[in-house]
């Protein structure tokens, strides 16, 4: 069999572009895929030291490689596979996303021939994998508010449920509804109310720590999960959020502001996603009745807590252990 000239049919018939470089980077072969990808015809290149410019290549931020930077140069000065995601000025001069495998090769004795590169187009998978992202995103975040949608609200509090409940770690839910929201839509109209809407997304986000989540429940109901914490805590923050929605001048409201009632509750052994989401709204609920622009905390004993209280029945619970 003669294999070199199997060789050159493989190499010629690829669809990958392969180009073999010699240790002075003179460049000796360059099949037809890479005539195809490029337009540059394999007579302008054999016999020519290799250079970045001959393919104008670009780093993924479409930034231009240098030769002190090309991964040809790289493997042929370290004999070091080198396989980067690059793109290339391709036929027409549109630029196209590659991913190039560059192979050094070595003689029996060790020495350094030179390097075999093959390069693939990735446009497709790139398009694909963008076109995942886009449909994931479509699919977990509400469009209007721009935070996780009532499905990804769902599948994160299950999941946050059973790990903290496996590592006994705290972690706490706080449902957030608007007050008197209707009204507002009434006085301004829908799309200022929309407006509203994602501003306090925007709020409740900026209040969130790594690992937290906050999701469009429906309507002008938020929720917020607050990883690793305890439900005293989790008062706190809500708090924290709660005077700070009061405090925001709305500009669509012509500087007016608004308020929010908040429902704070805390996992506990034996829960369910939907037992906690249960008692969290029934936190809620007690936060409406008491008056609105408020935050009612439900424990295991089922009595919901405002802040106040909370802090009251700690210090309760610190002075009686001290004695
Ligand atoms: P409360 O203090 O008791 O919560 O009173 P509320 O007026 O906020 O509550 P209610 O449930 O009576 O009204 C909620 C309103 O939220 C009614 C509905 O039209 C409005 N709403 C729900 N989703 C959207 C939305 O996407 N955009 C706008 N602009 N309004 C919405
Ligand atoms: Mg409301
Ligand atoms: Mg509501």
């Amino acid at each position: 069999m003669n294999a070199p000239l199997f060789h050159q049919a493989l190499v010629d018939n690829l669809a990958d572009g392969v180009l073999l470089v010699g240790a002075d980077g003179t460049m000796s072969a360059w099949n037809c895929a890479a005539e195809r990808m490029t337009g540059i015809d394999a007579a302008e290149v054999l016999g020519r030291v290799w250079s970045c410019r001959h393919l104008a290549l670009r780093d993924e931020e479409h930034r231009a490689i240098t030769d002190s930077d090309c991964p040809i140069g790289a493997a042929l000065a370290t004999g070091e596979q080198v396989i980067r995601r690059l793109e290339l000025r391709g036929r027409g001069g549109r630029f196209v996303p590659v991913e190039m495998h560059v192979i050094p090769v070595f003689e029996h004795d060790g020495e350094l021939q030179g390097a075999a590169v093959v390069w693939r187009d990735v446009s497709s998978t790139l398009s694909l994998e963008a076109r995942c992202q886009q449909l994931h995103e479509l699919a977990t975040r509400d469009p209007l508010t721009q935070v996780a949608n009532r499905a990804e609200f769902d599948r994160v509090h299950s999941s946050f449920v059973a790990v903290h409940l496996e590592r006994h770690s705290p972690y706490s839910l706080v449902m957030v509804d608007l007050d008197h929201f209707k009204s507002i839509n009434d006085h301004y109209g829908h799309p200022v109310g929309d407006i509203v809407l994602a501003t306090l997304a925007r709020l409740l986000k900026s209040f969130c720590r790594l690992g937290d989540l906050v999701a469009r429940y429906g309507g002008e109901e938020f929720a917020i999960l607050l990883a690793d914490c305890p439900g005293a805590a989790a008062t706190h923050r809500a708090d924290e959020i709660r005077r700070a929605v009061s405090e925001l001048p709305i500009s669509a409201l012509g500087g007016k502001h608004i308020s929010a009632s908040f429902g704070v509750t805390e996992v506990r052994p034996g829960d369910t996603p939907q037992g906690m989401l249960e008692r969290a709204d029934r936190a809620l609920f007690c936060a409406k009745e008491r008056g609105r622009n408020t935050v009612v905390y439900l424990g295991p004993q089922q009595t919901g807590q405002s802040l106040a209280e909370i802090v009251t029945n700690l210090r309760h619970a610190v002075t009686g252990s001290a004695r």
